[in-house]
């Protein structure tokens, strides 16, 4: 079932659902189960599974060198969408990457997810490699996410690469990220919001955002999307605090604000099961919010841990 028409059937009732990441190489997916099976009382409709890319890493040799290899430290993202369709039977939804993939391996993975019957992508750019900064494309692959989409709406009108004849028309409903703080490439909002609304016009079906813990950032977010003439439902990325160390790593990774309040209360804690008290109480207050505001849909970014999850969803749905 396409997202779209989940969002539509809940009639106005605001959905739960979560993303979570594949388990480093080697580790069982048992442990995936674990961390999703208490947050299924809560009826998602659907569960996101993050893509990861090649990194580059030191391996050490017996003989003391060190040589650098790329390896994907947490591979499996299609293998894992269809053990949860199977095992929770409910929608799972791939998280697709521009980075380190040729077109033609898209489109490989695309004929994968059709035979799985997922109906339903995330398509994105992917992020820099952590040791190059800066996004590059691999050769023969796409160098924004607004090119995946078409590739993938190419296929949706059955149109393959490098074959003249039609074959199946897909129909993946996609969705897109969407950044109520900005993109941290892009030079402005004015010029984000741009791409934005391309990749809407383009065809895809839904946003989903960065994380935020100011309302006010998506609030303003979604009404500029709407004067802009974007439609489509806006799903708001939420995370609890778990940690103090999160005060300088989440700004720095995901290039967001936090809000003096949250810091203040997060700085006079004394151990991190206090900071995740705070953090738990500030997102229940921020759904709380966001339902009131016409939030379709409450998605978590769980990191594969449901605890905090749990306990909001309980004081939420
Ligand atoms: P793009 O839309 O390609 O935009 C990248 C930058 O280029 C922006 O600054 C934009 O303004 C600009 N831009 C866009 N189109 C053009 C164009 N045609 N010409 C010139 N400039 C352009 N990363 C992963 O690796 N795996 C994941 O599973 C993953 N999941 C995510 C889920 C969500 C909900 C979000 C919000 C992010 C996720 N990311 C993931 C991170 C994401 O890949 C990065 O933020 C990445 O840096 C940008 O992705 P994008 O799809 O927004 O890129």
């Amino acid at each position: 079932t396409k997202i779209t028409e989940h969002i539509q059937r809940a009639n106005g009732k605001t959905l739960f659902s979560f993303e979570i990441i594949p388990p480093l190489k080697g580790e069982s997916i048992q442990h995936l189960f674990d961390a999703i099976e208490p947050l299924m009382e809560f009826k998602p409709p659907f569960i996101d599974v993050t893509y990861h890319r090649e990194e580059v890493i030191d391996k050490k040799h017996s003989n003391g060198l060190i040589e650098k290899v790329s390896i994907r430290k947490r591979p499996g993202t299609v293998g894992i969408c269809a053990r949860i369709m199977e095992r929770f039977k409910v929608d799972a939804v791939p998280h697709m990457i521009c980075g380190g993939f040729t077109r033609d391996e898209t489109e490989d993975m695309l004929v994968d997810l059709h035979y799985l019957g997922i109906d339903n992508v995330l398509v994105l750019r992917g992020d820099p490699e952590k040791s190059a900064g800066v996004f590059k494309p691999r050769e023969g692959g796409h160098a924004y996410a607004s090119e995946l989409l078409q590739q993938v709406m190419q296929m949706n009108k059955g149109i393959l690469l490098h074959q003249e004849t039609e074959s199946y028309p897909t129909s993946f409903c996609t969705g897109i990220a969407g950044y109520p703080e900005k993109h941290f490439e892009a030079p402005n909002l004015e010029t984000d919001f741009k791409y934005l609304k391309m990749k809407i016009d383009m065809g895809a079906e839904f946003i989903v955002t960065q994380m935020f813990f100011d309302n006010a950032r998506y609030i303003e977010f979604v009404k500029k999307c709407r004067q802009a003439g974007i439609l489509v439902p806006i799903i708001p990325g939420l995370k609890p605090l778990t940690t103090k160390k999160q005060l300088t790593v989440l700004p720095r990774i995901f290039h967001l604000d936090l809000p003096d309040d949250l810091v203040k209360a997060v700085e006079e804690c004394k151990t991190d099961k206090e900071v995740k008290l705070v953090g738990i109480e500030w997102c229940i207050q921020q759904c709380k919010e966001l339902i009131a505001f016409g939030a379709p849909v409450m998605h978590f970014y769980t990191m594969s841990k449901s605890d905090p999850v749990k306990a909001i969803a309980q004081a939420i749905f």
